[in-house]
Formats: structure tokens, sequence, C-alpha cells
């Protein structure tokens, strides 16, 4: 039983050492402006105007995009997978919680 306890220790002190945590996606596009003598009027790909990031989450049960700012996007990367590795300690908490709980070792949580 000592055991259990003394990796949710450690899981507990691991989440706490994080900051930032976001959930959600980070596109990157390109965009035509809609000018048609604009440079991104000429169909190539490469002319387009960008990059631009957009941030999807889900929001209340519905699906949000927000366009950010080239450092607002890195800093919600980094958010992202912040929060990637909180939600593996908790899944691993909840195994070692069940295993206190039920006294038995919990395969797959
Ligand atoms: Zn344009």
């Amino acid at each position: 039983m000592g055991e259990e306890k003394r990796r949710i220790a450690e899981i507990k002190k691991k989440i706490a050492g994080f900051d930032l945590i976001c959930p959600g996606t980070l596109m990157v596009r390109k965009k035509p402006c809609g000018k048609p003598n604009c440079r991104c009027a000429s169909g190539d790909p490469e002319d387009l105007h960008g990059p631009y990031y957009e941030w999807n989450r889900y929001m209340d049960g519905r699906l949000a995009h927000k366009i950010v700012s080239q450092k607002q996007a890195e800093e919600l990367k980094r958010a992202m997978d912040n929060q990637r590795e909180v939600k593996a300690l908790l899944h691993e908490w909840e195994r070692e919680s069940a295993e206190i709980i039920l006294g038995t070792k919990v395969r797959k949580g």
C-alpha cells in the first residue's frame, strides 16, 4: 500500500510543477485577402497571406476558433504539451487510487 501512496506523492509533485495548461489544437493557415489585384490572387499557395495561427478548442461543448499571434501560438503550444502531460499524470493517479481502494493491481486504467 505504501508504494502506491509514494507514487501518488510523486505525481502530485510533478503536477504542481506545471504553470499553464491549455486544451485544443493549433492550426497554421494561409489565406487570400480577396482583393483582385493583390499577389494572393495568383492561385499560388506561396502568395497567400499568413501564416495565421488558429486555436481550436471546445468551450461549453462547442468548438471555438480564435486567431492568435505567433507569440501566443508558441505559448499555447507549450501549454498544450503541458496539458497532455498533466492528463497522463492524472491517469496514473487514477490508477494508483484504484489500486489502493481495490487492494489489487489494476492493469489498465
Ligand atoms: Zn492579398
